[in-house]
């Protein structure tokens, strides 16, 4: 039978986890499958009556009992306006799961993987689906974020490396409070000391960052067929 091209799924919860990032969860559907990484399409209906196309990247590994999702959070933006009306209960239609940023995790090749903002939602579903499933593989995240108030699950990275040896993360601000004890700066300014010449890259978050991010990997002689990319 062929896929569904859309699923009905119901809000279960939702909560702001930072200043400005809604996370979202909702029932798995029957029959709905995807790889770690992928992205769903939201039909967003909107105030004039119209229905609108968003993608939002699935923030928990396969393995999860629902769909995960994180948003930020734009004022006026059309999904941010919905998903923050949509009462608990009520239904959604989503697209099969979609795109290419996915990692297989058999190979043993050191992942490397940035982050911004919430360009994390993929990438930590990614860490959690294939940290625990390639031992012998080495994941390193490097998250940047402006300032502490826009820092989300506190406790899943640090989980996944307590776990995990093959496992380590790097967080960045690049515009912390004074008090801010942990590392500054944007994760541009973090990455040469990352760049390793075996490894496969994973960058997600604005145009901007992954287009510098990757031509400073790209000059650092690492093929392009080793780098993938999502821009949000
Ligand atoms: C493959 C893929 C996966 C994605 N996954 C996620 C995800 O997991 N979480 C997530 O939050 N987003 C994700 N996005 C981005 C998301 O699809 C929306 O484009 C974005 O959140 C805008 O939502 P909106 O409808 O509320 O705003 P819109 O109605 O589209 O925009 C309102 C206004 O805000 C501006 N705007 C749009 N995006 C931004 C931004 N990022 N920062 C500041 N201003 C902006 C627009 O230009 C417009 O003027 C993904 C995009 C892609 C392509």
């Amino acid at each position: 039978m062929a896929k569904a091209e859309f699923y009905s799924v119901k809000l279960l919860a939702k909560q702001m986890i930072a200043r400005a990032v809604l996370a979202l969860h909702f029932e798995k559907p029957q029959g709905f499958v995807f790889q770690a990484g992928q992205f769903v399409q939201f039909k967003v209906p909107t105030a004039d009556g119209a229905v609108v196309i968003r993608n939002f990247s699935l923030a928990a590994p396969p393995a999860a009992p629902d769909l995960e999702f994180c948003a930020k959070m734009i004022p006026g933006g059309k999904a941010s306006d919905w998903f923050t009306s949509l009462p608990v209960g009520e239904g959604a239609e989503i697209s099969a799961a979609r795109g290419v940023f996915v990692c297989s995790g058999k190979e043993e090749r050191p992942k490397v993987l940035v982050a911004t903002g919430v360009g994390l939602a993929p990438i930590i579903s990614i860490l959690e689906d294939a940290v625990p499933r390639a031992p012998a593989t080495p994941f390193r995240l490097l998250w940047g974020v402006r300032s502490a108030a826009d820092l989300f699950w506190p406790g899943r990275l640090p989980a996944l490396a307590e776990r995990h040896q093959n496992f380590s993360f790097l967080i960045t601000l690049s515009q912390p409070a004074g008090n801010w004890g942990g590392e500054r700066g944007r994760v541009t300014e973090r990455l040469p000391g990352l760049i390793t010449p075996g490894a496969d890259y994973y960058l997600c978050g604005s145009l901007a960052m992954v287009k510098e991010a990757r031509s400073m990997i790209l000059d650092q002689g690492i093929a392009l067929p080793r780098i993938k990319i999502e821009i949000f």
